[in-house]
């Protein structure tokens, strides 16, 4: 609350401060600018239940948008009765993550489950997740390392908003002969798919590297699960959610 509380003129509109990555409003952590909307920006902020969700900045500065919509209703004391680890951050932060992706009634659910992203099956229980992740370190959240693919083992790390907001496409520059461009960018310029672009680099190949025909190891494509798979997890899900 103090930090926009601070940014009010005494006649309460609010300085236009510039949003910054990293900067952290109410239950939303700022990753990046992503379009103009009007004469404001939407920005895309990584909500504290793990969701990444897109926000006008001027509601983000306002205090309009707390969180990507977890905070209102009972979300929260409802995932913090369930399990013996209830009332835990990790615990939540598993119960959002199903949400999410099985509950059409989530706030996140149109940027997650309505676009085809999953839990793996054996996540699909708290104990195989927290087997699988271990504790939540300190400051860190459930990170999706490819963007498109869903919850699995091989897809998530756990990272800090700092690993987030460096992640996200604005901020991967890459230079290939003598000049440097988002990885977006070179993307569209090369027509090789982001997702591959991105991944190559996530294996630690060289910035020219990147841009080669080599195929990539099979196991990248962990979390991605056809069409009966997800007919499948969708039913396992919503028994877990009930
Ligand atoms: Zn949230």
């Amino acid at each position: 609350m103090s930090e926009f509380k601070a940014d009010r003129r005494s006649n309460g509109t609010f300085k236009a401060i510039p949003l910054e990555p990293g900067q952290k409003y109410n239950f939303l952590t700022v990753l990046c600018r992503l379009r103009k909307q009007g004469h404001n920006w939407v920005w895309s902020c990584l909500c504290d239940c793990g969701a990444k969700t897109e926000v006008l900045g001027s509601n983000i500065r306002s205090g309009n948008t707390k969180s990507c919509g977890c905070h209102k209703g009972q979300a929260i004391s409802k995932a913090m009765t369930i399990h013996g680890k209830s009332g835990t951050r990790c615990h939540w932060l598993w119960q959002n993550m199903m949400r999410r992706c099985y509950d059409a009634k989530n706030p996140a659910y149109g940027n997650y489950g309505g676009r085809g992203i999953t839990v793996c099956a054996r996540w699909h229980e708290f104990e195989t997740f927290y087997a699988d992740m271990g504790e939540r370190p300190a400051g860190h959240s459930l990170d999706r390392i490819e963007n498109q693919f869903g919850y699995s083992l091989e897809n998530c790390r756990w990272a800090t908003r700092t690993d987030q907001a460096r992640n996200t496409r604005a901020n991967v520059m890459i230079t290939r002969d003598g000049q440097t461009k988002t990885l977006a960018e070179w993307a569209e310029l090369t027509g090789i798919p982001y997702s591959r672009l991105h991944a190559r680099r996530r294996l630690g190949w060289g910035d020219e590297e990147l841009f080669r025909g080599k195929r990539l190891p099979q196991r990248i494509n962990g979390g991605q699960n056809g069409a009966a798979d997800r007919q499948a997890l969708y039913a396992r899900a919503l028994k877990v959610l009930a």
